[in-house]
């Protein structure tokens, strides 16, 4: 089995073993296994070991696979930016939506989510560190674009995601992590009900997960290193 099987229990044990080190129950944080840049054979022998979530940042590259897997009740996420062209095809071919950033694309993913579907799930997507030209919502503006995913019939907002300024030493990103676990204790002090912290990636889902991750979003320690860099975020 590729190896495959032996990086998905030595993931898990990873998980399991940053939740005991930090009293959490494993229960708790949901693994999304991130197959962009990696063939649908591969999701499918995931898929074959347990692991129904997976996570896409690219549209194209997603629609064909989702088409080659249509036989397995999988779990899609869209995780890559939204450009507002294409959010007819995300909404209805999608169950979650992790990387909204403004009101426009709530808008439009709410009203073209197909009529019979469940409300889409979406994440905030928060540039936590405030860099420039990078996605997401700024963290003061938070607040007001999760105020009006409350407002939208076709949407339901289940948190936030994050993926924190790069850093080659992971504990250098628990600040960014505590930032992000605070604007998330803040909304659900304001009424919203939330449930999903996606923070964390290969390289620092130990600190994520103590820090209050729901969701680490796993790639590379997965399926390999991917062919190209071009798609880091
Ligand atoms: C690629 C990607 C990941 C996975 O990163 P790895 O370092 O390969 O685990 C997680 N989240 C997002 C948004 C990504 O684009």
């Amino acid at each position: 089995m590729n190896g495959i099987s032996g990086r998905l229990s030595k993931v898990r044990s990873r998980l399991r073993a940053a939740c005991e080190s930090s009293g959490r129950d494993p229960e708790e944080v949901t693994l999304l296994a991130v197959s962009k840049m990696h063939p649908a054979a591969s999701v499918r022998s995931l898929f074959e070991l347990g692991q129904e979530k997976f996570g896409e940042n690219r549209l194209q590259e997603a629609l064909v696979k989702q088409d080659e897997l249509d036989d397995l009740p999988i779990e899609w996420h869209f995780i890559g930016p939204v450009q507002s062209n294409k959010t007819r095809d995300i909404a209805a071919r999608f169950d979650w939506v992790q990387s909204v950033d403004r009101n426009k694309v709530l808008q439009r993913l709410s009203s073209q989510r197909p009529p019979g579907f469940p409300a889409l799930n979406i994440c905030l997507q928060v540039n936590i560190d405030s860099e420039p030209q990078k996605a997401g919502v700024l963290p003061h503006a938070a607040m007001a674009l999760a105020e009006q995913a409350r407002a939208l019939p076709g949407v339901r907002l289940r948190g936030l995601m994050s993926i924190p300024r790069f850093e080659p030493d992971p504990e250098r990103s628990r600040a960014s992590f505590v930032r992000l676990s605070a604007l998330f204790q803040q909304l659900c002090a304001a009424g919203f009900e939330l449930d999903t912290l996606s923070m964390g990636m290969s390289a620092d889902l130990e600190v994520a997960i103590s820090e209050g991750s729901t969701m680490v979003r796993v790639g590379t320690d997965l399926l390999g290193q991917r062919p190209s860099k071009s798609d880091t975020p």
